[in-house]
């Protein structure tokens, strides 16, 4: 890729961001459609970020990601914010318009895309959609579920979590929310209860993650309660698949891991910046091939 006075900025502004995947995944895409862009990481402390969105507006970046700790903190610096992201309390994908700072949240998009995709391939898969979604935590990422479950007409989701005031106060937030959706709290004690009626189980928290691949949000005790007409989604894309999902596929469970949640809202934020639909297969790839999973 040859950067030229013309070569237009995009990138990522985070705390820490130099493990940061995106680069991989973008500029792999800018590189395939022969565009003249960059997209770079930038370490932003929490105390410098007015600074630094000024500064990005000043010298000309068209579009940024904001990941830990900047996806709340930033909203403030924008200019328009798209009533989901708004709704959701945070934004992941930024763009400079004539209008300002813009932002948006592309990780529902990112969550719902392996489910629609899957249901296109098996329509009966609807039926999971109709049945009560578990979701186990109740942190940032578990913010576009909700919003993601409420597209998907789910009736109601169960929010699990292992303090019962933050539970009470996820379940609360939503409460004057735009985003139409039944929530109800409860603690892990209920999941045994709560799994067989379940059409999609979410795990949004880290538990399983690398280098933790023995652990598991469910124990073993209670996977036997595990329909097998239901859908194991782990946002966790780091093992694949993790102990959950593998419990969850003993079951006869269909299982998702997070890769292609990851890879899909990378690919609604290009969209957003070049205005071009993105090379999907290769974002996949390049994200693959960091993961060292090719
Ligand atoms: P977060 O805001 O820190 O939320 C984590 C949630 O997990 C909280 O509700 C927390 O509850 C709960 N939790 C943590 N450890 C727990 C434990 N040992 N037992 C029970 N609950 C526990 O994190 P996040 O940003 O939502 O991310 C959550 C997961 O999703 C991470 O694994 C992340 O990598 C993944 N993720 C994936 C994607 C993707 O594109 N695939 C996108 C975003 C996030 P407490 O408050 O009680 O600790």
């Amino acid at each position: 890729m040859a950067i030229s006075g013309t070569t237009k900025l995009l990138g990522i502004i985070g705390d820490p961001v130099e493990h940061s995947m995106s680069p991989d995944m973008h500029n792999r895409a800018i590189a395939e459609l022969g565009l003249d862009y960059v997209y770079v990481p930038f370490p932003v402390k929490p105390a410098d970020l007015g600074a630094a969105m000024a500064g990005f507006a000043a010298i000309g970046v068209v579009g940024l990601n904001a990941t830990i700790p900047h996806k709340q903190t930033v909203i403030p610096y924008l200019d328009v914010i798209t009533p989901e992201a708004q709704a959701i309390g945070a934004v992941n994908t930024l763009w400079y318009s004539d209008r300002g700072w813009e932002g948006t949240n592309t990780d529902v998009t990112g969550f719902l895309a392996p489910l629609l995709d899957r249901a296109a391939q098996e329509p009966s898969l609807q039926h999971c959609f109709s049945r009560p979604l578990v979701l186990l935590g109740h942190g940032g990422a578990a913010r576009a579920v909700v919003a993601g479950a409420s597209q998907l007409g789910c009736p109601l989701v169960h929010v699990v979590g292992r303090t019962p005031e933050k539970v009470e106060a996820f379940v609360r937030s939503w409460d004057h929310s735009p985003i139409a959706v039944h929530l109800e709290g409860h603690s892990f004690n209920a999941l045994g209860t709560l799994l067989p009626e379940a059409g999609i189980i979410v795990n949004s928290t880290p538990i399983g993650m690398q280098p933790h691949t023995d652990q598991s949000p469910l124990s073993e005790a209670i996977t036997g309660r595990i329909a097998s007409d239901t859908i194991a989604y782990d946002l966790i894309y780091t093992p694949s698949p993790t102990l959950f999902l593998q419990q969850a596929q003993r079951q006869g469970a269909i299982a998702i891991d997070g890769l292609e949640m990851l890879v899909r809202q990378g690919a609604a934020a290009f969209e957003l910046w070049v205005g071009q639909a993105p090379p999907i297969p290769v974002m996949r790839q390049a994200l693959r091939q960091r993961l060292g999973l090719v």
